[in-house]
């Protein structure tokens, strides 16, 4: 089995486009782990084709939740609020239904899904060592895959005990064997780790590997739309540095 994950693609269209070109042929099944919608101008463009997407798991994050019309919206600071807002008023009815049917955790054959930690489904940020530590008694299963925080990381307990974090490269292809960890693919259309590339990662479940990818796309096509919808500049201006 191997699986396309990605998380966090935000209504950023030639983001999602150039990782699903990037992982074309690379993958069976896709998982999700959610906020496909939020900060960016194609929502319904981004919803439309993941749910096209072969034997797909999709989580719903906060983001999502928040276009939907939940109390999510009330956590946001005014950026966020803003393009929230702007989201709901452009949601399709089939945008919508598809959303408003997901669930913020799933299990898949020894990977438990969430879109932001064990923990907490919707809003907590494995950020550190020390909230990973915490969360890995929070899943029995071998390995958890999360978003939510835009950065492309793993964390892995080892065998005595130790949380280890690490920062893979572009396509290093992690060994999965013997540890458990919490693995993250970071963002495809919004990334916050200091490199604006559409972040994703392929794993293979048989071969017991993450690999970590980063692909470029063109970024001031997706700006060029926040501006013509008038969205936050702050918003427009982070996709630049990855920040
Ligand atoms: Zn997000």
């Amino acid at each position: 089995m191997r699986v396309l994950v990605m998380s966090d693609i935000h209504a950023n269209f030639p983001a999602l486009q150039a990782v699903l070109a990037d992982a074309q042929g690379s993958y069976d099944e896709v998982w999700c782990l959610g906020d496909v919608v939020g900060y960016g101008p194609n929502p319904n463009e981004c919803a439309d084709t993941v749910r096209a997407l072969p034997a797909l798991t999709c989580l719903c994050g906060n983001h999502d939740l928040a276009a939907l019309g939940g109390s999510e919206i009330d956590d946001f600071n005014s950026y966020a609020k803003t393009a929230a807002l702007w989201t709901s008023d452009r949601l399709s009815a089939r945008t919508r239904e598809f959303l408003g049917g997901l669930s913020p955790r799933a299990e898949r054959a020894g990977f438990t899904l969430v879109h932001a930690s064990p923990r907490d489904e919707v809003w907590e940020y494995i950020d550190s060592i020390d909230v990973a530590r915490d969360n890995f008694a929070l899943f029995t299963s071998p390995y958890c895959l999360f978003g939510h925080t835009h950065r492309a990381r793993a964390y892995v307990m080892d065998a005595a005990g130790n949380c280890i974090e690490k920062l893979p490269a572009h396509r290093e292809a992690l060994p999965l064997a013997g540890q458990r960890m919490l693995l993250n693919p970071g963002s495809v259309g919004q990334p916050r780790d200091r490199n604006p590339k559409a972040a994703y990662a392929l794993l293979d479940a048989k071969a017991g590997t993450w690999e970590a990818r980063r692909v470029a796309y063109p970024i001031a096509d997706t700006q060029a739309q926040m501006r013509a919808a008038q969205l936050p500049a702050p918003l427009i201006e982070r996709l630049n540095t990855g920040r």
